[in-house]
């Protein structure tokens, strides 16, 4: 970097902490904001303070949410027997573009890593099961990422609430092996969902 004013430097650090951006990404998005309209700049820090001060996860699913439940769990058109668990809000996106899931979701907010001493109390299981146990679900749908810890969680959750007369199922394979499901394209998530197989 060639400017390592404070000021700067800050702004270039902390965006080259995003992901997707680089040192050079860095760099040209900060002298683009300074060189450009400020009006812009402070309108993307009132919306970066806006969403850390008032973005919160849902008491019910851990999905983003701005009141107290999700527009998903206060939508009395949701199918509120089906939960389909994912690993992050972001594959609740995922899904909704999708536009053929009418149930409900739940957040783990990651996935198992033992390696990584990432273990389940580290993730939303209990309260998952407090919702089973809680009467009124139907089917629990495994969603989580086509990888061996994806898998693994997937796993964990099927023993976790087996004997609770739910049924299990999980995603049809057919999805790319790879990192997570953003891979997928809407069709093949929508595809994914309707041949969803009994664990
Ligand atoms: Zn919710």
């Amino acid at each position: 970097m060639t400017n390592d004013q404070g000021a700067i430097a800050n702004l270039q650090a902390e965006l080259s902490k995003l992901p997707g951006i680089g040192p050079k990404s860095a760099e040209r998005i900060s002298h683009y904001l300074l060189g450009g309209d400020r009006k812009a700049a402070a309108e993307l820090a009132n919306a970066l303070r806006v969403v850390v001060e008032k973005v919160r996860p849902c008491p019910e699913c851990f999905n983003w949410t701005e009141g107290d439940l999700c527009p998903i769990c206060r939508d009395h058109r949701r199918d509120a027997g089906s939960i389909c668990v994912v690993e992050t809000p972001r594959d609740i996106a995922l899904f909704e573009r999708t536009g053929s899931y009418r149930g409900v979701y739940h957040v783990l907010g990651g996935r198992l890593a033992p390696l990584d001493g990432f273990g389940p109390d580290r993730l939303t299981f209990a309260a998952l099961a407090q919702r089973v146990r809680r009467g009124g679900v139907k089917e629990i749908i495994l969603a989580t990422s086509p990888t061996m810890e994806g898998d693994g969680t997937a796993l964990y959750a099927s023993n976790l609430l087996a004997g609770s007369g739910v049924a299990i199922t999980k995603l049809a394979r057919g999805l790319p092996s790879g990192s997570s499901l953003e891979l997928a394209n809407p069709q093949m998530l929508a595809d994914a969902m309707d041949g969803r197989r009994t664990l």
